[in-house]
């Protein structure tokens, strides 16, 4: 970055973070529990053996997770604010984009390769639990797959950036920020379309009873829907799940087979009712409008965390800084999840709130949560911090507290 693009870079960070926090007030339900998130006891809702079972597997499950976290930022750090990324990506061959792509690709097997014994133990520790029965074979492939996937998006990601930077020198932060912000977007449009079905195969909820239930209840909860799809997840895990994704066109409520063929059908109809919330509010439109602000302030953040160098071309648009880009990215990413985990809360919390006015079945609701959660093994009371940081749902024993609130 040459010193003039600092201003522009200045710019691009307040209107991101402005436009994010603005929007984050505007369009995320806080506060959507009617008396705020209160727990039950654990003991209301679990046996103390299953309560022992889940916080026996929670805690390796945890350890291997964070494990892998701590891993994967340090090596990115390590490589990036150390020499050691620089002079890697100067043994490799070819024009700026090459350069950048294979730095990129060098990066991201090194650690890979760090974290795969913690992937593979935390695979070991879902086996021994009962949560899959998926072979090695299959489970490798869905580790390339994922991480080509990962390749795929890094390297445009960091393509848009140091090509803005080299072709505009003080004005790349803002041009790369839209571009980036809008790629977010029309990654999460595209997501159902491009990535899902690289891992499942969705096909139609058949004809019957089921799903008879789920278009009235659309219906009478003024959803749109076109289709609800039964994934093969059950070919990967025992848990149960449904989610939404992509929006407008691409829009799709999406149920876990297990979900449909060992679920009773009002515990199933309380997790549709969930699913078509977050479809009736748009939740996935929202989270990817404020991610691309989030973005639009990272690439700010970005133009005046890598000042110039004497020479001025070096910092972004030097295909030997991508290490260090990669490294901001990941301490970044690590550091807004709190943020993102608290507005995805208050979304999920609203989504159950108004599943349980939708269907007035509180019952299924608290019978499904408690499955939800032997199922996955998820321990009812974890550590307060790791729930602030990573918790993406209020926990079981909140989820069943909205029940005991509502009624
Ligand atoms: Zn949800």
């Amino acid at each position: 970055m040459t010193a003039s693009a600092r201003p522009v870079a200045t710019a691009v960070t307040i209107v991101g973070a402005a436009g994010f926090a603005l929007a984050a007030w505007w369009l995320v339900p806080w506060g959507a529990a009617p008396s705020g998130l209160t727990p039950v006891p654990a003991s209301d809702v679990f046996s103390a053996t299953e309560v022992a079972r889940a916080e026996a597997y929670s805690r390796w499950a945890l350890t291997w997770s964070l494990g892998s976290l701590a891993v994967s930022v340090g090596v990115a750090c390590w490589l990036g604010f150390t020499t050691i990324g620089a002079r890697l990506v100067a043994h490799l061959p070819g024009r700026w984009w090459l350069k950048v792509v294979l730095a990129v690709a060098a990066c991201e097997l090194i650690g890979r390769v760090a974290t795969l014994p913690f992937s593979a133990a935390a695979r070991q520790l879902r086996l021994e639990a009962g949560l899959t029965d998926q072979a090695w074979g299959s489970w490798a492939i869905d580790v390339l797959l994922g991480q080509a996937v990962v390749l795929v998006v890094t390297s445009l990601v960091l393509l848009v950036l140091v090509g803005c930077a080299r072709r505009w020198h003080r004005v790349w932060p803002a041009v790369a920020g839209l571009a980036l912000a809008c790629f977010a977007l029309l990654a999460s449009f595209a997501y159902p379309l491009v990535v899902e079905p690289l891992f499942n195969r969705f096909t139609p909820l058949p004809d019957g009873s089921l799903r008879t239930s789920v278009l009235e209840l659309a219906d009478r909860e003024g959803v749109a829907v076109d289709d609800v799809l039964v994934a093969d997840a059950s070919r990967r895990t025992t848990t149960l799940n449904a989610y939404v994704s992509g929006f407008g066109a691409t829009k799709r409520v999406v149920l876990y087979d297990n979900l449909v063929d060992d679920t009773p059908e009002d515990q199933t109809l309380s997790v549709v009712a969930h699913e078509l919330a977050h479809a009736r509010h748009d939740d996935v439109l929202v989270g990817s409008a404020l991610g691309a602000l989030g973005v639009l302030a990272g690439v700010g953040l970005l133009g005046l965390v890598m000042p110039p160098r004497p020479g001025g071309r070096e910092g972004v648009p030097d295909p030997a800084r991508t290490p260090r880009v990669l490294a901001w990215l990941a301490v970044g990413a690590l550091l807004v999840s709190p943020v993102q985990s608290g507005i995805s809360r208050s979304i999920e919390t609203r989504a159950d709130v108004d599943a349980l006015r939708a269907t007035k079945a509180p019952v299924p609701f608290v019978a499904l949560q408690r499955a939800l959660a032997i199922r996955s093994r998820s321990d009812p009371t974890p550590p307060a911090l790791v729930q602030f940081w990573f918790g993406s749902h209020p926990t079981v024993l909140e989820r069943v507290g909205l029940v005991r609130d509502m009624t």
